[in-house]
């Protein structure tokens, strides 16, 4: 028995030896993947192109928003005391002395008791008023205005700097930015933004067995569907994406294409991880000194799964099938790929919710496919159906992933489980 397994390929001995030694928890593997990380360095770049890219530096405002003190509300500048007692059956009557537009000048302008000026939302606010009462409670007659109600000091009124001030930190190192924050970017009059550079990524598919879009189906082949989800979720977390093309299962060919990948700063491949007789890409890190860091995760689905470093490069050997190529990369490469860009924020959001039917776990870290709604306020999730990896329709319809820990045997309907929300952004 013994000699048998000896007799086998180079290749083969090397897995069976290592695979007692770089097997890795859920956790353990998360880990280690962060603390491989490097945040790459810094570029400049328009406005226009800065959402969902990592603030390289804090943001403090020179400015103050508003600059000066402005209306909030289209109507009358006025002194509120002159309102005092004012009602609809005995308004308080003011003399109009002027106008004030949107973007309009108060120079000579002002405001004393007994007198309003008219000014729409977001003009500056004159000498000597300090309040505004909306259209709505006002009526205008010639030169003069009735006031319906009593009206209290700053009522529709922004004062300069109530938003910003200047010196206040806005936005961090970190802040992955959203449509929000470069909305006050631009209130800051940034043009550009010094942001973390996008990781580049080398995507290589290996399998005698693929054929690619465009291709007829064929008996034995397999679509090369990885190369395409792949592309999807790192532009989706602002990598940039190189699909580099199918590797056969020859050492030749893989190496090749590896090399090639090498050139940028995260290379994944799919399939030819696990234990197969032509599962080459574990010997292709040996082969290119790539420092291996483990070749198998304590997770269902998407156990076999290889990572390593060369210099500041990270290599994911993702597996073949295409849901715990999914999985595998929400749960570790994009991670890693926020990492790299700096950004503070990486973790997909989990709460608990009841579950709708019965599930089975299988002592690992096990992953089911769920779809979360919310009934009378509370969270449900329910799974969405076969759950085999080759099924990626299954993935499709999942917005969540329901987590059962290695402990769990089973799950009963209407017991609480953690739910992973793939769908919503990092907190
Ligand atoms: P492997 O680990 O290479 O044996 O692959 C496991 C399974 O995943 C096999 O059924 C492969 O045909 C399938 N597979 C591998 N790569 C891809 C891919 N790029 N797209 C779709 N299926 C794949
Ligand atoms: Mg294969």
């Amino acid at each position: 028995m013994l000699k048998n397994l000896f007799d086998r390929p180079l290749s083969f001995k090397k897995n069976i030896i290592a695979h007692n030694n770089l097997s890795v928890s859920f956790e353990e593997a998360q880990k280690i993947i962060l603390n491989s990380i490097n945040p790459l360095d810094c570029e400049n770049i328009s406005i226009l192109e800065a959402s969902g890219r990592v603030l390289y530096e804090d943001i403090v405002s020179e400015i103050m928003i508003p600059h000066v003190d402005d209306s909030a509300m289209d109507g009358y500048a006025i002194v509120a005391d002159d309102t005092h007692g004012a009602s609809k059956n005995n308004p308080v009557t003011l003399q109009i002395v002027g106008e004030i537009q949107a973007g309009g000048s108060i120079a000579g302008k002002k405001v004393s008791k007994g007198t309003a000026i008219r000014i729409m939302t977001g003009a500056p606010i004159p000498e000597g008023a300090d309040s505004v009462v909306r259209f709505e409670d006002t009526k205008e007659e010639a030169e003069y205005v009735k006031i319906f109600s009593e009206t209290a000091k700053y009522n529709n009124y922004r004062s300069a700097g109530e938003h910003i001030k200047t010196g206040d930190e806005v936005l961090q190192k970190g802040d992955r930015l959203r449509s929000a924050d470069v909305g006050i970017l631009v209130s800051l009059n940034y043009n550009t933004v010094k942001v973390y550079k996008q990781p580049t990524v080398s995507i290589i598919s290996t399998g005698d067995e693929l054929f690619d879009i465009g291709d007829e189906i064929q008996t034995g082949r397999i679509r090369n569907v990885n190369a395409y989800t792949l592309c999807a979720e790192v532009r989706k977390y602002n990598g940039i994406p190189e699909y580099l093309g199918i590797a056969k299962d020859t050492l030749k060919d893989m190496k090749g294409m590896f090399l090639k990948a090498l050139k940028s700063d995260v290379v994944i491949s799919t399939g030819g991880v696990s234990t197969g007789k032509y599962d080459f890409v574990k010997e292709i890190y040996s082969d290119l000194n790539i420092d291996m860091q483990f070749e198998r995760v304590n997770v269902k689905p998407g156990s076999p799964f290889a990572f390593g470093k060369k210099d500041n490069k990270l290599i994911f050997g993702l597996p073949g099938n295409p849901v715990p190529t999914l999985t595998s990369f929400i749960q570790f490469v994009r991670p890693a790929l926020l990492g790299l860009m700096g950004a503070k924020r990486i973790k997909k959001p989990i709460v608990n919710a009841f579950l709708e039917e019965n599930i089975n776990s299988a002592k690992v870290h096990h992953l089911v496919r769920g779809y979360f709604t919310i009934k009378n306020n509370k969270f449900h999730v329910s799974t969405t159906g076969y759950q085999k990896p080759s099924m990626l329709r299954s993935m499709s319809a999942a917005n969540c992933l329901i987590i059962l820990p290695e402990n769990l045997t089973s799950v009963k309907a209407g017991e609480e489980v953690a739910v992973q929300l793939i769908d919503h952004d990092e907190i």
